[in-house]
């Protein structure tokens, strides 16, 4: 990994060079820049609980079974999905009870028509909590957690045999529920939504709904973090797991790209740079400056999703929003879908024996990172454009400021086309156009509001203006 350039243009025209892990950086008035992180975030990382976790992923087992056409069963019967939506519910509930009421607690029910894998209507619950902004002007920006709390077994329509979804997918449940827990604890300008939806198994339907609301309500969500199989299987016999690393899928072309932005990534070479691929940039490198990459790292994947696999964040997705997908390393398919039995000496089913929870605990902490770190930051800047109509080898941008009024400066990102992350860096002040010594032909440009405490918004890549 190449070391991230920072050239300070906005003060002392300082050159620093940093590692990715500090590049957290804020000006002290001096025109020094110094690395630090924010202890907000922090504290919250370290109120992190894998034996809460625990807890959360075992009484989600408990429910026998959370399969979506479980939902004809009374909640009150302590089985089935309707039960496991309540406790859920109440969850947030108390967590709310702890931050003063600081969330709103949520169901977003509807009746899913028959389909493939719906063979008679069926309610759908999805129960999220809300976490509003502190800044009027910044609440309106949202940052999402999910995780899908319905489960299955070996029959994609069996809504009464066991089926205990520990990991696939109580682990990204309790990921969304325990960001709930630690962020009520502190405030942020902008608002975190976490989401705990049904459906994904027969066919993505809760999220479906929820993107589609979001979408026709207007909702300006920034960025998805969809948490799905984050057990990290610890089968003993399993040699190839990695307890240190978490995948991060991500669309390159945005699935709703019009045929004029489809054109421009053609001629541009744009496949890379879809606002979802941003994010998952984002998710690593806020990982690198929170948790010791020899602990935890993401592993960014330039894909949407695995192979003949499909999850929540396509939903998301296909409503405009970016959205990643966060899996384990080394899925064991013996306990995904399984139905819970043993034959020639495997185990098979999804079962709370299996789930690593220091592993849950960091996917957990990579999450509320990122969501801490985009809604304490300023909003990006808008119509960022870059100057194409004069042939010269310097490269020029203009941008429109960062809404919200928390950002104090910008930083101009950019990398050699053929790099999978951001190699350069150079910071300017509250300024709306920059000209860099390098060739817009030979590098990709992105620019970032930055606040005076070193929080960055997602980056945005150019397009060009003749
Ligand atoms: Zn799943």
């Amino acid at each position: 990994m190449p070391k991230l350039k920072m050239f300070f243009a906005g003060t002392a025209g300082l050159l620093l060079t940093l590692s990715p892990a500090t590049a957290r950086v804020s000006d002290q008035g001096d025109g020094v820049p110094v690395v630090r992180p924010d202890p907000q975030i922090v504290a919250a990382l370290k109120a992190v609980s894998a034996q809460h976790i625990q807890q959360t992923i075992e009484k989600l087992v408990s429910f026998q079974t959370r399969h979506t056409l479980s939902s004809d069963v009374p909640a009150s019967s302590g089985k089935g999905i309707n039960a496991a939506a309540e406790w859920i519910r109440s969850e947030f509930e108390s967590y709310s009870k702890a931050c003063g009421g600081c969330l709103e607690v949520k169901t977003d029910e509807f009746t899913q028509e028959p389909g493939p894998r719906v063979p008679r209507p069926a309610k759908l619950t999805n129960v999220y909590a809300i976490l509003r902004g502190s800044d009027p002007a910044n609440a309106s920006r949202m940052f999402l957690v999910t995780g899908h709390y319905d489960s299955r077994n070996s029959e994609t329509n069996d809504a009464t045999g066991a089926s205990p979804g520990a990991n696939d997918d109580g682990s990204g449940t309790a990921v969304s529920m325990e960001c709930a827990r630690v962020l009520s604890q502190h405030r942020f300008p902008a608002t975190i939504i976490f989401l705990t939806v049904a459906g994904e198994e027969q066919g993505l339907y809760g999220s479906a709904h929820f993107a589609k609301m979001a979408k026709v309500q207007g909702w300006n969500i920034e960025a998805v973090l969809n948490n799905d199989i984050v057990g990290g299987d610890r089968t003993p016999a399993d040699t190839k797991q990695d307890s240190h690393t978490v995948r991060v899928f991500s669309e390159g072309i945005p699935a709703t790209a019009s045929e004029a932005e489809l054109k421009l990534i053609r001629a541009l070479g744009g496949e890379n740079d879809g606002a979802s691929r941003q994010l998952a940039r984002y998710i690593a490198t806020v990982s690198k400056e929170y948790i010791p990459a020899t602990e935890f790292r993401p592993l960014v994947v330039f894909r949407r999703d695995r192979y003949l696999r499909g999850g929540d964040h396509t939903s998301f997705n296909e409503q405009g929003f970016a959205a990643v997908r966060l899996t384990e390393y080394h899925e064991n398919y013996d306990h995904q879908h399984q139905n819970v039995r043993t034959e020639n000496g495997i185990e098979y089913g999804d079962l709370p024996k299996f789930v690593d929870y220091d592993y849950t605990a960091n996917v957990a902490r990579v999450n509320a990172a990122t969501l801490a770190s985009l809604a304490s930051a300023p909003a990006p800047p808008e119509k960022v454009r870059v100057l194409t109509k004069a042939l010269q080898n310097d490269s020029t941008l203009v941008w429109e400021a960062s809404p919200g009024g928390l950002a104090s400066g910008y930083l101009v990102l950019w990398r050699d086309t053929g790099a999978p992350d951001w190699e350069h860096a150079q910071a300017f002040g509250n300024v709306r156009q920059a000209t860099v010594p390098v060739s817009k032909d030979n590098v990709v440009f992105a620019v970032q509001a930055t606040d005076s405490e070193g929080h960055r918004s997602l980056p945005i890549v150019p397009v060009p203006e003749r």
